[in-house]
């Protein structure tokens, strides 16, 4: 369902040329950082489907080897333990930079700012020297607590920059500026996406993330945990359309910034709503203290990806929720390894 995507099956693009139409596609050369992640790796499962080759370059932080086990063996598939804090060689034809702890919990645990500010510039350094587009994944967080509302990608933001999300937000923010002077100063090739609240299958389990903790939580039978007064709303997006939005951001014609993210907005009790009409309906609330910073609101205005990537997401909340809780089920009950598609 790649339509408008340029690359799909017949003529492609390969490092910034383009391959004569008629000629028979042939598979690129792409690097996925944090590609053994929640989105990383579903990421790599459709590069991998659709003919490419790619390797997978993570230092296991907060992914898992299970993510992609089921690629080992595929000669087009290669996993590389490595931090992108150290520099690393390779000839590739597309990056995609996904590498950063996402939860706010792993990220005040190991403030991360290294892996966005050095870890970005090593993976632009690297795409200057052999010519490779380079996709960095931003996140809604640049907008801090946003004054605007919906987020339009105009908006430069609100945010603390010495609180604990600060690793989060400035070093996301700083890794959006490292890519536009590659791109204004160097000529490099470089697109970026904003990502809103994603959720789906082989999300960590306990990465404290409000959806993965409700849908734990009810499986387990324990109460959800819905922070402050559960009033504070954010966007949920199934995995899935994210995907399919970063390879058409890949492969398009513009630089971005462009929001990724589903326009439904629900506040917390809400979540905790549909959470237990799709799991247990006797699921109990619990009230705790919200964490510092918190931003109050937050939904993404996606008019430009519809307008300039012909993409928007078709999976709402009811719809994803369902998919998610099946694999949680058996991580959480069953066979400890399973991995879901
Ligand atoms: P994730 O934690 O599941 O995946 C991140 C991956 O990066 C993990 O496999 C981890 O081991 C790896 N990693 C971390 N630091 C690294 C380092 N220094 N070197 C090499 N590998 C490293 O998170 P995710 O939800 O899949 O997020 C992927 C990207 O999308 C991140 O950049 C995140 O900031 C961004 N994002 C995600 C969301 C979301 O809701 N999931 C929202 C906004 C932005
Ligand atoms: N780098 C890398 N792989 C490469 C090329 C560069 O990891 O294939 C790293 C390099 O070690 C440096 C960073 O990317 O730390 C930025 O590289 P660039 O060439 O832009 O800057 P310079 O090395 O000239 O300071
Ligand atoms: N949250 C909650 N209960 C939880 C975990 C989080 O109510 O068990 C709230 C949290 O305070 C925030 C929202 O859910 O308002 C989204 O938090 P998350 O960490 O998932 O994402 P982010 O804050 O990065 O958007």
């Amino acid at each position: 369902p790649m339509g408008a995507r340029r690359a799909a099956g017949g003529g492609s693009m390969n490092a910034g040329g383009k391959v004569p139409l008629g000629l028979k596609r042939k598979g690129l050369r792409i690097v996925v950082t944090g590609g053994a992640g929640f989105v990383g790796s579903h990421l790599v499962d459709r590069l991998i489907a659709r003919g490419d080759s790619v390797i997978v370059v993570d230092n296991f932080f907060t992914g898992r080897k299970d993510n992609v086990a089921h690629h080992f063996g595929n000669p087009r598939f290669e996993l590389i333990r490595h931090d992108v804090v150290e520099p690393i060689l390779l000839e590739v034809d597309q990056i995609y930079h996904l590498a950063c702890p996402a939860s706010p919990v792993h990220y005040k645990f190991n403030p991360i700012h290294k892996t966005n500010v050095v870890g970005t510039l090593n993976m632009l350094g690297l795409a200057k020297r052999v010519g490779a587009r380079f996709l960095l994944t931003s996140t809604s967080e640049v907008y801090g607590d946003p004054l605007q509302h919906p987020q339009v990608e105009t908006y430069w933001g609100n945010v603390n920059p010495i609180g604990v999300r600060s690793c989060y937000d400035e070093g996301k923010r700083t890794a959006e500026t490292l890519t536009m002077d590659y791109h204004r100063g160097l000529e490099i090739e470089v697109r970026i996406a904003r990502i809103f609240n994603t959720y789906g299958p082989r999300m960590c389990l306990d990465d404290g993330r409000v959806v993965s903790n409700f849908v734990a939580q009810a499986l387990r039978k324990e109460p959800l945990t819905v922070y402050g007064d559960g009033k504070q709303t954010r966007s949920f997006q199934y995995v899935s359309d994210l995907v399919e939005g970063l390879m058409r951001l890949m492969e398009g014609e513009h630089v971005g910034p462009f929001n990724l993210g589903n326009p439904g907005e629900f506040t917390m009790l809400e979540l905790a709503e549909v959470v237990q009409e799709t799991i247990d309906p006797n699921a109990r609330i619990e009230f705790r203290p919200n964490t510092a910073d918190d931003p109050h609101k937050r939904k993404p205005d996606i008019s430009k990806a519809k307008e300039l990537l012909g993409w928007q997401p078709s999976i709402s909340l009811r719809q994803g929720l369902p998919l998610m809780v099946s694999d949680f089920r058996q991580r959480i009950f069953g066979d400890q390894k399973s991995t879901a598609a």
